[in-house]
């Protein structure tokens, strides 16, 4: 403590990202990275740009990479927004858009980053509960609020909604922005995105994606956000009034050929879609009660076993897997889908930890 510290950095309890353990060996599966690498031609196109250029400053626009994520998803450059990671979009979301008079209003179990922007920037928020099988229940979200935030699919539940139950919750909610976080999106979650091509696109909806999960290049941080191009005019101001170069020179090129190489994605993605049900039917063989998930990770719990316990002795096995001490998630373990040979390994442990 310093008493120099501006008056609100003594209010806050930041986020606290996964560990990133240093030691080899290790089975990481805490924090929704890729088992797979990037796509072969983002790593080319950084390679082939790490050169005298670097002196230069990138492009603060970023042009190219708007244009390939506009062109990708059907909208016009003028619709996408982007950050140095989606966290940082996720911020510049808060800041721009969600400080209202009104409470911003999300799950009460969620991506546990949303409290700590509404501390650092002041924001009044409120949060709902989910339903008794976790799930997002939209017509809770039927009053008045300053914004709605939520992940579709949520996490760290991995339940995902329809996007009829997004479009319903827009229909009730003419007067605040409802921001969809879709980093998980490409696991077998529809996404809102096709809402916001052409003229019908609604004036409150903002999707947020990142490259972090099923792009494999979560070292990289590059995140977007696409919507009604006022929405992003706003953003615009906010983070031009905060990091005019959010992204590098590597990073641009490298999240547009990433981009493009949709094969890469959908090879990768499908990869973990079926591992991840692999992996569901044997830890519930095992006696283990698995929400139903549609992204690139699970979140499980055994009767008998107390989800501090399995995490210490995955953990004591070199098996690194998340734990959240929150009221009625405790019991829970959020476990990353990694490559079959990883999730052999988790199950191979968790027998000898269950006998
Ligand atoms: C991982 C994650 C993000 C952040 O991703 P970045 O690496 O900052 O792009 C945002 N929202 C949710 C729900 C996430 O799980």
């Amino acid at each position: 403590m310093s008493r120099f510290w501006s008056p609100v950095v003594h209010t806050l309890t930041p986020y606290v990202p996964g560990e990133q353990p240093q030691m080899q060996r290790l089975v990481k599966l805490n924090t929704n990275e890729s088992p797979y690498g990037p796509s072969p031609k983002a790593l080319a196109a950084m390679s082939s740009q790490t050169n005298d250029d670097l002196r230069l400053y990138p492009d603060p626009e970023g042009v190219a990479l708007k244009q390939a994520i506009a062109q990708l998803h059907g909208l016009n450059p003028n619709q996408v927004f982007l950050g140095n990671g989606s966290d940082e979009v996720l911020a510049h979301v808060f800041a721009g858009l969600l400080k209202q008079n009104k409470p911003v209003h999300f799950p009460d179990i969620t991506y546990s980053f949303y409290p700590v922007y509404c501390k650092l920037f002041s924001i009044d928020y409120k949060t709902i509960p989910l339903g008794k099988d976790f799930e997002i229940n939209t017509s809770d979200y039927n009053i008045p609020n300053g914004g709605i935030i939520f992940p579709n699919p949520n996490a760290p539940t991995g339940r995902s909604i329809a996007r009829s139950e997004i479009e319903k919750l827009l229909a009730n909610n003419k007067d605040s922005v409802v921001v969809i976080d879709e980093a998980y999106v490409d696991y077998g979650t529809e996404s809102c995105i096709p809402l916001l091509r052409g003229s019908s696109c609604p004036e409150n909806l903002l999707v947020v994606h990142t490259l972090s999960k099923s792009r494999a290049l979560a070292g990289l941080r590059v995140g977007f956000a696409v919507g009604h191009p006022a929405l992003i005019e706003g953003l615009e101001r906010v983070k031009n009034s905060f990091n005019s170069y959010p992204l590098g020179r590597l990073a641009q090129v490298g999240a547009v050929a990433a981009i493009e190489d949709q094969a890469h994605l959908e090879k990768t993605s499908a990869k973990v879609i079926q591992t991840r049900n692999k992996l569901i039917e044997q830890l519930n063989a095992l006696g283990f009660d698995t929400l139903p998930s549609t992204a690139n990770f699970i979140f499980t719990r055994h009767p008998k076993y107390a989800g501090a316990k399995l995490y210490q002795a995955l953990r004591d096995r070199g098996i690194i897997v998340r734990h959240f001490k929150s009221p009625r998630v405790e019991e829970f373990l959020r476990i990353t889908i990694g490559t079959d040979e990883q999730s052999g390994e988790l199950v191979t442990a968790l027998k000898e930890i269950l006998t």
